[in-house]
């Protein structure tokens, strides 16, 4: 038995190394610089730079890497080794602070949407102290942010960081004037819960979809799919039981707080919560758990899909990201407590949230815009691409009292038209119920539901960061100079409930009226990412990202031109993969299987004319006539696919490739899987969805 404290953090340069190699006073410089922000002088560098190699040298590492996220949204390292040659011929294993700090790939291959021109094409990579280095296959792993020369961001945990600092900012200065004046610093927390489908590694190996996309696409609906509900939070198979006993072993080596693990709704789903910690440390280990994920997967003979919908029909992947903010004097903010109308900073930052969300709803949806994840927000398993917030009946009726001047009693409480029964104190789990809403309070943080399971959680929290900082300000602006600051409290948390409680929805989000009332409460509702996505630089985003110096204008319309580009460029290998299937496997099959009826029917009729061969002729006169919708379909999809030349703007090309290729697409496919309940079973090219579903 491995004994899980021992392996806990035992490949990670973490706080406890740190103490035991690092003399006082460079461990204390350092502590400073992850407490508080400060640059690190270079001779402590130095000090720690030769600690953390000694330390890996003696765990078996030969080489070291600047570990960062570009974005393309996954990550990127470039290993160099220690060695440094000496006079005699001989090496020495070497580590400078200059190469803890900043390195230097090349970064002309990742995406920069046309921030860096190609004669600029260096970037760096600046070290995170805030985030532990740690140990992989013989390398050591430097957590690190991405820049280009002229000091613009270029991957994704800058942004985060930048905005974690802006609503630090915000917060301890709202925090202040609320009287906490105790408070010197307060962080963002995250909690990721990451869902993942396992299929057999022979069975995907046969389906270049997958390997090409992530999704399969094509596949008839197997007879038995997620209607039994039997799969969800049910006994584990024992080869998922394997599986997930490694993952978490390899997961707690690195330090990831890997804690709840069981089965999802659709077959072959699962799902992997970790404790949450501090939100760009959270970051980084969700990236590290989705490669983890792939490669033990690997191991296991398995293959971890982390697409968000790898198989139509069946439940999609996502990822709740669970957030919240706590002090330095170790508060969590969104703790109401058991009075939480008396509880003056819960309730003054939960408005302040819920104005947040409201004006943003852009912003958050933006921020979950994903070729993948398209297939499914709307559908009927995961919120809709429409934002609104659950904050339970409880809550409503606190804010209700709020904004209407009540008092807080029994009376009033049953006086509301608000209908839940009303409870005799305000407990947690009363909040916890409503599991269609896609930002949803649930205790004491708030679980934002819409993101793909493939998705860097950076993005999201940068701009949860960023909008609830300038909320923050919102309410601060307000209070500051006022003599009465309880009065004006309630001034403006009257004000905003007013102007902002559309956003609150505690009903049934998947139920088909809701897209109307939300309607005509002027929600938004960007149904694609091609609607969405375009939005990102608008007037009032820039302004909003400027201020809080979280983006530039130059940045934020470069995250923009990456983000549609990546959306028509997923659709088009998309599209060039089902062609590809469909001419070289699915029509050579077809034909295959009508020319043996043919035969059979022929053959038969040799044997005597008086044979019954109606089902052979109905069979083939079936297929053929599929297969040439099939032929002429596929040919619309190959001569659309050249148009897609026509346009050079990112945004009418994102909608071209949405509202044509992709229902080009959904045609393509819907003959094809019906092709396949004809073909026998021998004939057809692919595993089928029941093979892949039910394979492990
Ligand atoms: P459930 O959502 O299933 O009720 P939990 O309440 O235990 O489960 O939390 C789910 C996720 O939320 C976990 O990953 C957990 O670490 C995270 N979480 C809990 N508290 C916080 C917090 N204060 N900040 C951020 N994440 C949190
Ligand atoms: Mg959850």
């Amino acid at each position: 038995m491995t004994k899980v404290p021992e392996i806990f953090g035992s490949l990670v340069f973490n706080e406890t190394v740190m103490k035991e190699r690092l003399p006082k006073d460079v461990y204390k410089a350092l502590q400073n610089t992850i407490k508080d922000g400060k640059p690190i002088d270079l001779k402590v560098a130095n000090v720690v730079a030769t600690a953390m190699k000694d330390w890996a040298i003696e765990h078996g590492a030969t080489h070291f890497t600047h570990w960062f996220q570009p974005m393309t949204g996954i990550t990127a390292e470039k290993h160099d080794s220690f060695i440094s040659p000496t006079n005699d011929g001989k090496v020495i294993m070497e580590f400078s602070g200059k190469e803890l700090v900043k390195g230097e790939p090349d970064g002309s291959s990742f995406p920069s949407g046309g921030l860096r021109s190609t004669f600029e094409a260096r970037g760096y990579t600046v070290w995170d102290p805030t985030s532990y280095a740690y140990l992989r296959n013989g390398t050591l792993c430097i957590p690190t942010a991405f820049c280009s020369y002229g000091g613009q961001v270029l991957d994704k945990k800058t942004p985060l960081l930048r905005s974690m600092e802006a609503i630090n900012k915000s917060a301890v200065r709202l925090l202040h004037l609320l009287g906490e004046t105790d408070v010197n610093r307060v962080t963002t927390t995250v909690g990721p819960e990451q869902e993942y489908f396992l299929i057999d590694k022979e069975l995907y190996n046969k389906r270049i979809d997958l390997k090409f996309t992530g999704r399969t696409l094509f596949g008839a609906k197997p007879p038995k799919g997620q209607e039994l509900d039997d799969h969800y939070f049910g006994a584990i198979k024992p080869r998922v039981v394997e599986y997930m006993k490694d993952l978490d072993e390899e997961l707690w080596k690195l330090g990831v707080l890997a804690k709840t693990k069981h089965n999802e709704v659709a077959p072959a789903q699962h799902e992997l919560a970790p404790i949450f910690t501090t939100t760009n440390v959270a970051t980084d280990h969700n990236q590290l758990t989705m490669d983890v994920m792939k490669k033990v997967a690997c191991k296991h003979g398995l293959m971890c899909l982390l697409h968000e919908k790898p198989f139509a029909g069946v439940n999609g992947s996502g990822k709740h990201n669970n957030w919240s903010i706590s002090t330095d004097t170790g508060k969590n903010i969104l703790n109401p407590g058991k009075d939480p109308i008396n509880n003056k900073v819960f309730l003054t930052f939960l408005i302040a949230i819920i104005k947040a969300v409201h004006e943003n709803q852009d912003l958050l949806r933006i921020s979950v815009a994903d070729a993948g994840n398209d297939h499914r927000l709307g559908g009927n398993e995961a919120p809709p691409a429409i934002l609104s917030m659950f904050i339970g009946s409880d809550l409503e009726k606190v804010l209700q009292c709020v904004e209407d001047d009540l008092p807080y009693n029994e009376e009033t409480l049953n006086s509301l038209a608000i209908d839940v029964e009303v409870l005799p104190s305000f407990k947690k789990d009363t909040t916890d119920r409503n599991r269609t809403s896609p930002f949803a309070f649930t205790g004491n943080k708030f679980e934002f539901r819409m993101l793909g399971s493939t998705a860097n959680i950076a993005c999201p929290n940068t701009i949860l960061n960023t909008i609830v900082a300038e909320s923050l300000d919102y309410v601060s602006d307000y209070l500051e100079g006022k003599d009465d600051i309880d009065k004006a409290l309630k001034e403006i948390q009257k004000k905003i409930l007013k102007e902002h409680k559309a956003i609150i929805f505690n009903g049934n989000n998947y139920a088909p009226e809701w897209v109307a009332e939300a309607e005509s409460r002027g929600l938004l509702n960007f149904k694609s990412s091609a609607d969405a996505l375009p939005h990102y630089a608008d007037e009032k985003n820039i302004k909003l990202f400027e201020k809080h110096g979280v983006y530039t204008k130059l940045e934020l319309e470069s995250r923009k031109e990456i983000l549609l580009e990546k959306y028509s460029q997923t659709i088009n290998i998309e599209a060039l993969t089902m062609l590809e299937m469909i001419k070289k496997d699915i029509i050579p099959a077809v034909c295959n299987y009508s020319k043996d009826l043919t035969e059979s029917a022929l053959a038969k009729k040799n044997l005597s004319p008086d044979i019954d061969v109606s089902l052979e002729t109905g069979l083939v006169s079936k297929i053929s006539s599929l297969s040439s919708c099939l032929s002429k379909k596929t040919a619309d999809l190959e001569k659309a696919l050249l148009d897609a030349k026509d346009y050079d703007d990112s945004e009418k090309l994102a909608k071209y490739y949405h509202d044509t290729i992709l229902s080009q697409m959904n045609e393509v496919r819907a003959i094809a899987d019906e092709l396949e309940t004809l073909v026998g079973k021998s004939y057809w090219p692919f595993p089928t969805y029941t093979d892949l579903l039910f394979s492990v």
